[in-house]
């Protein structure tokens, strides 16, 4: 069994464990990231998409408001690459009570986001789409930020400064030292090979499945309640600005841009289990319900694909009430304190906005455990990428494609050359396409795969230098992953379009019956 050592092992490899491990790195310790997965394949990369500029939580919420826009504008510093700068407008529609303006202009002063009341027909100027009856609109600076390009930010960070990333590796058990922990067993979920690491600390950042990863140093009431929220892409930009419903949190009331498509979300669902991902048809039919609220009409326009993400809520056995009432701020638990457990911390809930400062903390409380004060260094530190402190925008891609347009796409919904998908494979080293999907958007686009997954396909078995059965595999899986979502959302041209994709893998390619390898 392979053994490694290391300063501090994180487990976790969402927006809050890379962010605990990149600010560890950045402050010298030698640390080691882990997931059971590829990296934001947890909630990180099955959220809406949302840079929070805190106006959700003015009113009902004021501290998880005023760490919004605290960290929404150091993100706009240090991660500007993964942000687009849509802004962000609150309306009240003829559904909402208008007296919510006020409390909400209120919750805005005293919080701290930054808010400006706006004539409502300069709000059709700007977005000709939003529901006409609308009485009163502010405009705030939310944004759209892409959690794919910072993880791998992240990680290209983590491992410029020295640290590991260890992706498809599986916490299975963690090891005590009589009140410390020390390590853990990792079992890598491709090959099944065991690994033991050693570690001077531990950090749990597994978001909704904190619980059952304290479970294993022996700490029990680590209570995780997941919210499951499903979202609802449409094929185009129906809004280039985040337009949330001005009034109290509810159910499918923000629409958020996000590259070219927009995405309508969310719902809050008490499930058991953190990997339950399933797609109800009467959510499916609230979302796009709700969006005719915001932009009517929203009912006609092409669904592209639905998903589901598990909020990882800590629920305080001394809270009342609904899940939506439970902070949205994050919770770190200091097992020394609460469990007599040493050398172990415990980060959860929170948002993705709020990644960052829920790493300081963590990391600031590692290092009084320690006692080792060194100062964090993550609000002045740019990501890899975000040098510039340029965001990105809607036509970055196809500004690319017009400068040089020699490479031949091989994803045009995402505009994705041949040049960048072959890098991104052999960066990655995998033999998953929805791997590659997760770094370069592939398959993401009105499609859904169709005409991209066969030639990834051939590039994948060319690069990887991959046996027939491996090649096979890599379609079959992508293709599953992309009809896990579609299907929930089938009706008109999405429908037209999915016999088409039907067509070209069942009719021509025949892909129920791919060659049994086996037996070569
Ligand atoms: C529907 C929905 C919409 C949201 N929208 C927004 C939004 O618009 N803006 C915003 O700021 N926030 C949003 N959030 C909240 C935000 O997405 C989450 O708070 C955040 O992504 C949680 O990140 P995390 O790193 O803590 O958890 P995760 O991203 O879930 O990471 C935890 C990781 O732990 C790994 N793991 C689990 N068990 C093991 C194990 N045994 N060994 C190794 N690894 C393990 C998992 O694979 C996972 O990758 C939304 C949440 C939901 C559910």
């Amino acid at each position: 069994m392979s053994q490694i050592e290391a300063d501090l092992l994180v487990i976790g490899g969402g927006a809050t464990g890379a962010g605990v491990a990149w600010d560890a790195c950045l402050r010298g310790y030698r640390t080691v990231l882990v997931d059971r997965s590829d990296l934001a394949d947890g909630t990180s990369g099955r959220f809406h998409g949302l840079l929070h500029s805190g106006g959700r939580y003015v009113v009902k919420d004021p501290r998880a408001a005023t760490e919004c826009i605290e960290e929404n504008l150091i993100l706009r510093q240090v991660a500007a690459a993964t942000i687009e700068d849509t802004g962000g407008l609150f309306v009240s529609t003829p559904a909402d009570d208008l007296s919510y303006g006020d409390e909400f202009l209120q919750g805005c002063a005293d919080t701290g986001v930054p808010v400006e009341e706006i004539a409502t027909d300069e709000v059709l100027r700007r977005e000709p789409r939003v529901n006409p009856a609308i009485r009163r609109a502010f405009a705030v600076p939310d944004g759209s930020i892409d959690a794919w390009k910072l993880l791998n930010a992240l990680a290209s960070g983590i491992t410029e400064h020295g640290g590991s990333v260890l992706t498809y590796h599986k916490v299975i058990a963690l090891h005590r030292d009589g009140d410390a922990v020390t390590g853990a067993t990792l079992r890598d979920t491709r090959t099944d090979e065991e690994m033991e690491v050693t570690a001077g600390f531990t950090i749990n950042a597994s978001g909704a499945w904190a619980g059952q990863i304290s479970a294993m140093a022996g700490i029990e009431g680590v209570t995780i309640v997941p919210g499951r929220g499903i979202m609802i892409a449409m094929n185009h930009r129906l809004v280039n600005t985040v337009v949330n419903r001005c009034t109290t949190p509810a159910d499918g009331d923000i629409i958020v841009p996000i590259r070219t498509v927009s995405v309508i979300g969310t719902t809050d669902v008490h499930v058991a289990d953190p990997d339950d991902h399933t797609i109800a048809q009467d959510e499916v039919d609230q979302m796009l319900d709700a969006g005719e609220q915001l932009v009517p009409g929203f009912r006609n326009a092409r669904a592209l694909r639905a998903w589901a993400g598990v909020r990882p809520l800590f629920r305080d056995a001394r809270a009342e009430g609904s899940d939506r009432d439970i902070t949205r701020s994050h919770t770190l638990l200091d097992h020394r304190e609460r469990d007599a457990v040493e050398r172990f911390l415990t980060i959860t809930s929170g948002k993705l906005t709020t990644f960052r400062l829920m790493a300081q903390e963590t990391v600031d409380a590692m290092c009084r455990h320690l006692g080792d004060a060194r100062p964090c260094r993550t609000r002045e530190q740019p990501l890899p990428g975000s040098e510039g402190g340029e965001y990105y925008t809607v036509g970055t891609r196809l500004r690319a494609r017009e400068s040089d347009g020699s490479d031949p796409l091989v994803c045009e919904c995402e505009m994705i050359p041949r040049t960048r998908l072959e890098a991104a494979m052999r960066d990655k080293g995998t033999v998953n396409l929805d791997d590659i999907r997760r770094a370069l958007r592939l398959g993401m686009g009105p499609c859904q795969g169709g005409f991209c997954t066969y030639r990834a396909t051939g590039i994948l078995h060319e690069v990887g230098h991959l046996d027939g059965a491996t090649a096979d595999a890599a379609l079959l899986g992508f293709l599953q992953e992309r009809w896990k979502g579609t299907w929930p959302i089938l009706h008109g041209d999405q429908l037209r379009q999915s016999r088409l994709d039907d067509w070209i893998y069942q009719g021509l390619l025949d892909v129920e019956h791919l060659p049994d390898w086996s037996a070569t």
